[in-house]
This record gives structure tokens, C-alpha cells and sequence, in this order.
């Protein structure tokens, strides 16, 4: 189609935030180091390479997602502990905070509870920051590699995708079969994984992630949570995903309860204030 005449002014239109974050509800991240500074390791869960694991966190208790033996990326999903419907989501999440997180964000949940979960308290690769390709850490666009796309995109059956590595441990964990577990894993927070868009066709991306052993990523749990973490069969994903072929490194989930009262004065946040009456 010809462009119009207007064409230049039109592009040329300032872009405006989407959702201002001015009235987002500020986690109190003095309080949770307060409280980190005094916690006790009380789990530890490894992750082998091409696999995934579950683990449970208590709200007001933390978790650590760190790097072990060599570059390696994590698909994680979380759940409410007792209610799995409420799960992360991540297109809201990409909505209030941008495309990547980083210390401060938090990892909303479904509607209709849409609260907190986790708050990210300490990213030792907040240094990363936006390469010369728009590429960052940790990011809420990609979904999470999985068997169907590589049937529709090459003809291939892969059973190691974080998709079905996440299936497989939800119903491990749970004892749901595996098509209601499947039901259940959701997009995810790709750890350590650096992406984006390109700039001339707007592709999602992926390029090597810059994470190294003893990097971590630590959450606290703003409500119970279940959480299960995928060693991605991409690796460190500087080449491809959805194959045996990468070089795979296992990941660690530490949790750590705070000391007694270092929490006092603070609760779990509520479940979202709308009336659910969608004007009936
Ligand atoms: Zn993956």
C-alpha cells in the first residue's frame, strides 16, 4: 500500500507509558533484605540438565535461583500453593514492568487474584542492562520452548522441552496426571536468558546468556507458593533450544526462612479489589 501523505507525521507521534507504574504498590525491599540479612538455608533443590524440579516456598520466605558448573538458562513457573488456577502471568507482568526484570519487580499473578507472588530482591546481572541489540536478562516475552512449535516448525518429537519438563514435574510433584498437569505449566520467567527484538523485523531473539556460576537470582515469596524450574535443553541458548545438541549445566534452588519476627508488620497481599460483576 502507498503511505499517505502524513505518513512521517503519523510515525512521528510520541509513544506514551502504557501503565504508568507511579501507583503500582511499592514492595518494601528495606524490609525484606532487613529480613534476608537473618535467614537460614532450610531446602535445597538441584535441577538436572534437560530436566526440571519442583519446590515450595512459604510466604515471607525466600528463594534463590543460582547458577552452578557452567552457563545455563531457567524456565520458571510458580503457582499458589493451595489454589494452582492462580498461577504467574506473564503478559501482565511484562505490562507493569517492561520486557526484562530486574531487583524490584514482582511476578504478578492470574485474574482474578492478579497480586504479587515473588519479588525479586537481588539480580547479581542487574549490571547487564540493554546490549547494542536490545537484548537483556531475564525476560517476560518468550513462553517457554516446548514440543509443539518444534512439530510445527521441523517435524520433530522432543520430549526435553521446559514444557514438558515442566509437565513432568508438576505431576511429579502434585500426582495430577499429565494432561491436567500439562493444564496447569504456564508462560514463564525466562532466568538468565538474554533476549529481545530485532529492530529491523522485530524477531524475538536470543543470544548468549552472560550468566556465569554463583550468579543468582533471588525471590521473596509474597504468598505460599509452588514454583518449578526447567533447566532449558538450550543451555546457555547461544544457538538452539528444542535439541539434545547444547551444552547443558545443571541450576539450584535454595530457600531460606527469616529469622522469627524479622517480618513483623507485614502480610500477604490481598487478592485483586475488583467486584467481578463486569457491569451485570
Ligand atoms: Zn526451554
Amino acid at each position: 500500500m502507498r503511505e499517505p501523505a502524513d505518513a512521517d507525521a503519523r510515525r512521528a507521534v510520541a509513544p506514551v507509558i502504557a501503565y504508568p507504574d507511579d501507583t503500582l504498590p511499592r514492595p518494601d525491599l528495606d524490609l525484606y533484605r532487613a529480613a534476608r540479612a537473618g535467614a537460614t538455608l532450610t531446602a535445597s533443590v538441584r535441577v538436572e540438565p534437560r530436566e526440571a524440579a519442583c519446590f515450595t516456598v512459604p510466604a515471607g520466605h525466600f528463594f534463590r535461583i543460582v547458577s552452578v558448573e557452567g552457563p545455563q538458562v531457567g524456565d520458571l513457573n510458580l503457582w499458589n500453593r493451595a489454589d494452582l488456577s492462580e498461577r504467574f502471568y506473564s503478559g501482565k507482568t511484562r505490562a507493569l514492568h517492561g520486557t526484562h526484570l530486574g531487583t524490584g519487580a514482582r511476578m504478578w499473578s492470574s485474574f482474578p487474584a492478579m497480586r504479587p507472588m515473588a519479588t525479586i530482591v537481588e539480580d547479581t546481572l542487574d549490571w547487564y542492562g540493554f546490549d547494542a541489540y536490545g537484548g537483556a536478562v531475564h525476560d517476560v516475552i518468550g513462553t517457554r520452548c516446548d514440543p509443539y512449535t518444534g512439530n510445527l516448525l521441523a517435524g520433530t518429537q522432543y520430549h526435553h522441552c521446559c514444557h514438558s519438563n515442566l509437565t513432568r514435574a508438576l505431576a511429579d510433584e502434585t500426582g495430577l496426571s499429565l494432561a491436567e498437569a500439562e493444564g496447569c505449566v504456564h508462560d514463564v520467567l525466562n532466568v538468565f536468558m538474554c533476549t529481545g527484538f530485532t529492530r529491523d523485523t522485530g524477531q524475538y531473539f536470543m543470544k548468549a546468556s552472560p550468566v556465569r556460576p554463583g550468579d543468582h537470582l533471588e525471590f521473596f515469596a509474597e504468598i505460599d507458593l509452588l514454583g518449578a524450574l526447567s533447566a532449558c535443553p538450550g543451555g546457555d541458548c547461544s544457538a538452539e533450544h528444542s535439541s539434545d545438541t547444547a551444552q547443558c549445566h545443571p541450576l539450584l534452588v535454595e530457600v531460606y526462612a527469616p529469622a522469627q519476627g524479622a517480618l513483623a508488620g507485614w502480610a500477604p497481599p490481598p487478592v485483586n479489589g475488583y467486584d467481578r460483576s463486569h457491569g451485570r
